[in-house]
């Protein structure tokens, strides 16, 4: 008798603080329809738990139903692979390690994969983006924070207990700027957005020069990234320095890995030239010398939401265990 009961179909999940989307994703990585909600309207991990069944239950039953379905991978801050737990997240509203995971296998009855945000946005770039075909590569996205993964030998790198690739966190200044982690100097309160718009609030400190930054109470970097356009020599000082630090940063990262590409990802990537030219250049000058103006910086094609569901259903076909009870 022939089986006609393959399951090619598996859904993808990514979590930010704004907005969790699911997304249906078949074995080509075709996107059969998505769904999404306000993360932040559950501030009670078993109200969120529930939510976030419903929704994929929903889109399930409206488009094939489980018999389809393989499996659930889902793409969360601070998710442990190993553990498949969110673990101490500092900006989500669920304090402690959480077992999601297993929270919704319990009431999907599916098997349900868990990595951490950098993690699947490595996998989503390496099978859909810009680091197809490549075996070594590190991808960094900047926004609030400054998150990274990197792909050894085609394979993520995950490290010991899974967190291999916290370059935000790595010291880039000796008793700097004070860190969310607790610690000082980390790159990413000179890198990420508050630390940018510091920069440039010390720059204004620091000259009496005219600039548009001046006049603005809340300023951000996409507001500076549009003073650099409009010639504001402050604005592009800014990113200069911010470049600086950037490139510094990744130059100690890629001299130890050694990766074919840098690719970047997230609103703080939107400023292109503006910060990546300083960076680069930074980067070339402290950079071990033989792979010196070798590894290429290239901005993520892919829309960050778009991205990271598909890079959570390439977690979703990882999963070792088959689907339990469906
Ligand atoms: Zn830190």
């Amino acid at each position: 008798m022939i089986q006609n009961n393959i399951k090619t179909r598996v859904v993808g999940v990514d979590i930010s603080l704004d907005k969790t989307s699911c997304a249906i994703v078949d074995i080509r990585g075709d996107i059969i329809a998505t769904d999404s909600f306000v993360s932040a309207d559950y501030p009670f991990i078993g109200d969120y738990v529930s939510m976030l069944s419903t929704c994929i239950s929903k889109l399930v039953e409206n488009n094939g139903g489980y018999e389809t379905i393989r499996s659930v991978g889902i793409s969360a801050p601070s998710g442990n692979f190993r553990t498949c737990c969110i673990e101490n997240s500092p900006n989500m509203p669920w304090k402690g390690v959480i077992p999601l995971a297993a929270m919704l296998r319990d009431r999907l009855g599916i098997a349900v994969a868990l990595g951490n945000n950098a993690h699947v946005m490595a996998l989503g770039e390496y099978v859909f983006g810009a680091g197809h075909g490549m075996r070594d590569f590190v991808v960094v996205s900047m926004g609030n924070g400054v998150g990274s993964s990197f792909f050894s030998n085609g394979k993520a790198h995950l490290g010991a207990d899974g967190f291999a690739g916290e370059v935000g966190h790595t010291c880039l200044v000796h008793d700097g700027r004070e860190c969310g982690c607790g610690k000082r100097g980390c790159l990413e309160t000179y890198t990420a957005a508050r630390g940018i718009v510091r920069t440039a609030r010390e720059l204004m400190e620091e000259s009496d020069k005219p600039s548009l930054m001046r006049k603005v109470e809340k300023l951000t970097p996409k507001l500076i990234t549009e003073f650099c356009e409009r010639g504001d020599e402050l604005a592009i000082e800014t990113y200069r320095r911010t470049g600086y630090y950037l490139g510094l940063g990744l130059a100690n990262y890629a001299s130890i890995i050694n990766p074919e590409a840098i690719i970047f990802s997230g609103g703080i990537a939107q400023a292109g030239h503006w910060l990546l030219d300083p960076a680069y250049e930074s980067f070339n000058s402290h950079v071990f010398h033989n792979i010196e103006g070798k590894v290429k910086f290239i901005v993520s094609g892919l829309e960050g939401h778009l991205r990271d569901m598909l890079g959570a259903s390439v977690l979703a076909w990882e999963v070792q265990e088959y689907s339990l009870f469906k």
